[in-house]
């Protein structure tokens, strides 16, 4: 993964801060690069400021640990809570004072300390069989245990993130031991061993290989909006399961301002531009996910497929809990 850093007299010569341009802002991204070039594209419309993303797939905090003050990095953008929680505790992030995220942002969705802001929000999800599984059949997360569902759930990796905030979030629901029983009971029930993305469960309930899945809800947009994957996502419905006493699972995509940053005032005007309404009309029009800013709304798309209440379980507790998930994940062998 090369880092684009665009050579300019000040570098050539020496002066101080060789990295620090007057005009850009340099990202380490998880997040694919179409689902934010639109953001990104605004932004520069907007402000001028030009934007460089290194795109990674693992290894962003090792890599900024590795660079130090050197790192060209002065964002970063990712999905999961966990992923931003290890960003904050591996000491490579730095807060933000902001009035403009501070009232973006509701103040569930970012760190006390200002660490991390949220800027959207995703709904983990039951993609049902229209065929194959009646109305009111899928409620619960603590159900998909139910012997049931035997050999009729898909899923991806136990590992994932995805999957482990979910199971963090049964850890803060029911406790450790229960959470084994139910990771036990939903192993039990699986029609295959855990295989592939999101999208390939929903595929794989179009093929008949099972009747429920669990996935993230944008994926559903995504899919409609794909030749291929139309009649994937055609031969389904979305449920929103919720906790026997709680609501819906509920993650974030957000961002951080790294500790060395380099263009630090071009990286507060991003993070307050993906705060905006227009970017954060943006991310729910282009890439179906749940905005975060008081006023901006879901796509029509998205409303279309249901509302819910969003647990209440708390994002740093989340995170909290997600070595013990991957720890019991490992236990049951949710993967063997
Ligand atoms: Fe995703």
């Amino acid at each position: 993964m090369s880092f684009v850093r665009p050579l300019t007299l000040a570098a050539l010569v020496g002066l101080a801060a060789p990295l620090a341009q007057a005009d850009e802002v340099n990202l380490y991204s998880y997040r694919q690069p179409e689902l934010i070039a639109p953001l990104l594209q605004a932004f520069t419309d907007e402000t001028g400021i030009k934007t460089n993303v290194a795109y990674l797939n693992k290894g962003m905090v090792e890599r900024l640990l590795a660079e130090g003050d050197r790192s060209p990095a002065d964002m970063i953008l990712t999905v999961d809570i966990s992923r931003l929680a290890e960003a904050v505790d591996a000491g490579v992030t730095q807060p933000v004072e902001s009035e403009t995220l501070t009232a973006n942002i509701p103040s569930d969705f970012r760190d006390p300390g200002n660490q991390w802001f949220g800027v959207t929000t995703r709904a983990r999800l039951v993609y049902a069989s229209k065929d194959r599984v009646a109305d009111g059949e899928v409620t619960t997360y603590e159900d998909l245990a139910d012997p049931k569902w035997k050999g009729r759930i898909c899923t991806r990796s136990g590992t994932h993130s995805y999957t482990l905030a979910l199971v963090s979030a049964m850890i803060e629901h029911h406790g450790e031991a229960a959470t084994k029983t139910w990771l036990e009971g939903v192993k039990a029930n699986l029609a295959r061993k855990p295989q592939g993305n999101d999208r390939a469960q929903v595929k794989a309930i179009w093929a008949g290989e099972c009747d429920i899945s669990l996935g993230n809800n944008y994926y559903f947009g995504k899919m409609l909006a794909d030749e291929e994957q139309k009649a994937w996502a055609d031969s389904v419905d979305v449920v929103f399961p919720v906790f026997a006493e709680g609501g819906t699972h509920v993650n974030v995509s957000g961002i951080a301002l790294t500790k060395s940053a380099p263009n630090k005032e071009n990286a507060l005007k991003l993070m307050e531009f993906l705060s905006s309404a227009q970017a954060q009309e943006i991310y729910a029009e282009v890439n179906y996910e749940y905005p975060v800013a008081p006023g901006s709304k879901p796509s029509d798309l998205v409303t279309s497929w249901g509302s819910f209440t969003a647990d209440n379980v708390n994002l740093m507790d989340l995170a909290g809990h997600r070595a013990a998930a991957l720890k019991l994940v490992e236990e049951v062998d949710f993967d063997g």
